[in-house]
């Protein structure tokens, strides 16, 4: 079918990449390897930005519906030091001036509902995609499907399958950068954190040079992340004792924590060498993978597939030629290197470093921006990703 687009992933990527395709007209099969939408809990962060670009859908409305908005961000230490900042600042720059915390599978069924109702899209469950060729004028997918395996044909591909990328592995792009030794830990408890931290915001990050931790509220539950070291074993970080421990650092309370979710994971600095290869398109986790301190990773993802979607659907409709479509590695790809990666491996260097100098001038650098209204913005606009999004649009 002529200018058919077909999508690896219906991941939060996946899944807006579809919906701005179909909104133009153009054909779209997203494949996914799963039978339903995965459920399990990774971001919970949606950026200004991101709430802006999601407008479109009527998906922000959704999400502030069912998640928490949080309008202000923390750093703090265990001293009391507090750095605050509002993102009231940018409210003349974002039509959402705050984070919204809500878990990304919900983001997932607002997109998917919406893509059921456009003729022009289509999701394929329990179908995963195995390989992927390509010639001059369309590329062929293999997909094992609940038929069997079969090719499937279309002009354009998008690989958004996540951060163990079957098509960028099909294509040979490699995904370069590093893995952090230790991985991080996150476990929910309804225990309320706000009670018992005095003016604690949604959103909390802890500098200490034993162990930092990262608090984040989201509805029902506080989230709270650590790192572990390379020498623990998974089944005592996981364990009941193990966690305690760790939450019992946060605060000390008489009685154990109520723990209602778990889950350890390997952290990445990694951006693929390439975008694009033919007319097969990498993006979200399949292109890049950084730390989680910063909430970037999947907002980034999405600004990902609104750019590249765009410009598909662009060239499809013979409004621009093909050409255009090196533009978005262009724009996406020195952002992932540039602002997210840098920000997300600095903010984790901040937060847990052990040499007192360097956290001396952090802390001093964090309460001057607080305090100074126009540093504040500048670096809000940095951290919720406007900074970044400006840069793409810039980039010729
Ligand atoms: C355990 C975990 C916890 C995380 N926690 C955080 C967090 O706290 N904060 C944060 O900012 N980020 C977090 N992340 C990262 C964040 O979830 C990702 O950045 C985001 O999901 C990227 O979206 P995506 O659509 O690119 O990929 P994904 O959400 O991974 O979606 C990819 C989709 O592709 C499907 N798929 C995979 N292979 C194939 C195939 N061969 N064929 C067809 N379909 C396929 C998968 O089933 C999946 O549905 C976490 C990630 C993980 C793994």
């Amino acid at each position: 079918m002529m200018n058919h687009v077909l999508i690896a992933g219906a991941g939060p990527v996946g899944l807006v990449a579809a919906n701005c395709l179909a909104d133009a007209g153009i054909p779209v099969t997203v494949f996914e390897a799963e039978p339903r939408l995965p459920e399990n809990l990774r971001a919970s962060t949606f950026q200004p930005p991101t709430l802006d670009l999601l407008s479109q859908f009527g998906a922000s409305r959704r999400l502030i519906e069912m998640g928490r908005i949080a309008r202000r961000m923390q750093y703090r230490d265990r001293s009391g030091w507090v750095a605050e900042f509002d993102f009231d600042v940018l409210a003349d720059v974002t039509g959402h001036p705050y984070r919204v915390q809500c878990e990304q599978f919900r983001l997932n069924g607002v997109l998917a509902e919406r893509l059921a109702r456009l003729p022009q899209a289509r999701i394929e469950f329990s179908s995963a995609v195995v390989g992927v060729e390509q010639g001059a004028d369309g590329v062929s997918l293999t997909v094992d499907g609940p038929a069997g395996r079969r090719a499937v044909t279309g002009s354009w591909l998008i690989g958004a399958d996540g951060g163990r990328s079957r098509v960028r592995e099909a294509l040979g792009i490699p995904l370069e950068g590093y893995t952090w030794p230790e991985r991080f830990l996150v476990a929910s408890t309804r225990f309320e954190f706000a009670d018992v931290i005095p003016g604690l915001s949604d959103v909390s990050y802890f500098a200490d040079p034993e162990e930092w931790f990262f608090l984040l509220r989201v509805v029902g539950v506080w989230r709270a992340m650590f790192p572990t070291t390379a020498e623990e074993q998974d089944a005592d970080i996981l364990s009941d004792d193990g966690i305690e421990r760790r939450l019992q650092r946060v605060w000390p309370k008489a009685g154990r924590y109520e723990i209602v979710h778990r889950t350890l994971y390997p952290v990445h600095q990694r951006v693929a060498a390439t975008y694009r290869k033919g007319r097969a398109f990498l993006a979200g986790d399949a292109a890049h993978l950084n730390n989680p301190l910063g909430g970037m990773g999947m907002n980034g993802g999405i600004h990902d597939a609104f750019s590249l979607a765009g410009a598909l659907a662009r060239v499809a409709r013979g409004e621009t030629d093909a050409a255009a479509l090196d533009r978005y590695e262009r724009q996406r790809r020195p952002v992932a290197l540039e602002y997210v990666n840098t920000i997300s491996a600095a903010n984790k260097r901040n937060l847990e470093s052990r040499d007192p100098e360097h956290q001396r001038r952090w802390r001093e650098e964090m309460s001057r921006a607080a305090s100074d209204p126009r540093l504040a913005r500048e670096y809000l606009l940095k951290v919720s990703m406007i900074a970044s999004l400006r840069k793409a649009a810039d980039a010729a």
